[in-house]
């Protein structure tokens, strides 16, 4: 390490040749980071509807680290699971995005839905509910606002569990979304059963869609059983007009991606909220 004192945890020191202490030196280093709160950067990408309309945004988190590298979320999430610090990382998250939300609406802003990224054990643990439920209350912030992403191995664990903890978030207007669709164990008995608003097409199925047979088709299978099962359906990693056009013909609700808008710091999200019509706004928050 270059310096000492509060630095003095390099996340990566070429000494550190063996993994286990690689590891333990990289789980010291977001232990701290976590503590501290303020490394943490939520950026916000835009979901947007079929005429290019924003509609919500997804909420991703970033790790400044004291070196100048900004670390993206691949490289911690499974490392904050690992060593039980996911849960106090999401709840930072949480925080953040509510209170950030409550700024929009006192400064004039028409807040939009952001949604959230949740681990499994989060989502299964008890303090999820009674945490997200103070926040709004404190703040007076709408659960319409809030969003939750999770992705299909939760479901494996305790279906029972997740339709109970799903059933109570949904009790206080939060809508719940699965993310990576396609990707996990999906069941369809899921999806019969759990109380889920959106299915997140996974970006490995959109990348080809129109232009791979079976990737398109995929696709289309997705949206069909959605909608039949009165679910919306948003495409993840739109990067092309033609990717964008193939989806849209297909019934596909929402989209977001590198063609529409980047995961974008705070000011520039601002920005972009202070262009949208305000009408536009209400009148999807009470659809
Ligand atoms: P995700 O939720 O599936 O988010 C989509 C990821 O794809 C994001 O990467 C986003 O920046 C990226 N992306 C968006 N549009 C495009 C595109 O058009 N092309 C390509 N190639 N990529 C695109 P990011 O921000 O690095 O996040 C990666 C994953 O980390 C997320 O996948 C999510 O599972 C997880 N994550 C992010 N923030 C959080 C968080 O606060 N909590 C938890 N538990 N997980 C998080
Ligand atoms: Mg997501
Ligand atoms: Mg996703
Ligand atoms: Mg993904």
């Amino acid at each position: 390490a270059k310096e000492d004192g509060r630095d003095n945890v390099k996340i990566f020191q070429p000494e550190m040749a063996n993994q286990a202490s690689r590891q333990f030196h990289y789980e010291q280093a977001l232990r701290i980071a976590i503590q501290e709160q303020s490394p943490f950067v939520v950026v916000y990408q835009p979901k947007v509807d079929a005429k290019g309309t924003i509609v919500s945004l997804e909420a991703l988190v970033r790790w400044h680290h004291s070196d100048g590298t900004v670390i993206s979320p691949g490289q911690f999430i499974q490392v904050a699971e690992e060593a039980n610090l996911i849960i106090e990382l999401e709840k930072l998250v949480i925080s953040r995005v509510i209170h950030q939300v409550a700024l929009w609406r006192n400064k004039g802003l028409q807040p939009i839905p952001v949604a959230i990224n949740l681990s499994g054990r989060h989502l299964l643990s008890r303090e999820l509910y009674g945490f997200v439920s103070e926040l709004l209350d404190q703040l007076q912030v709408p659960g319409e606002w809030l969003e939750f992403e999770v992705t299909e191995g939760v479901f494996v664990t305790d279906i029972v569990k997740c339709i109970e903890i799903l059933t109570t978030l949904k009790q206080r207007n939060i809508s719940i979304a699965i993310d990576d669709f396609g990707t996990g164990y999906s069941s369809l008995n899921y999806l019969k059963t759990l109380p889920v608003d959106v299915l997140k097409i996974d970006r490995t199925f959109v990348e080809d869609c129109a232009i791979s047979r079976e990737d398109g088709k995929i696709c289309d299978t997705i949206i069909s059983l959605a909608a039949s099962l009165n679910l919306k359906t948003i495409a993840e990693g739109v990067e092309t007009l033609q990717q964008f056009e193939f989806l849209r013909n297909l019934g596909c609700n929402e989209f977001q991606g590198f063609y529409f808008y980047r995961p974008m710091p705070l000011e520039d999200i601002e920005a972009l909220l202070e262009q949208l019509p305000a009408k536009q706004l209400s009148n999807q928050l009470l659809a």
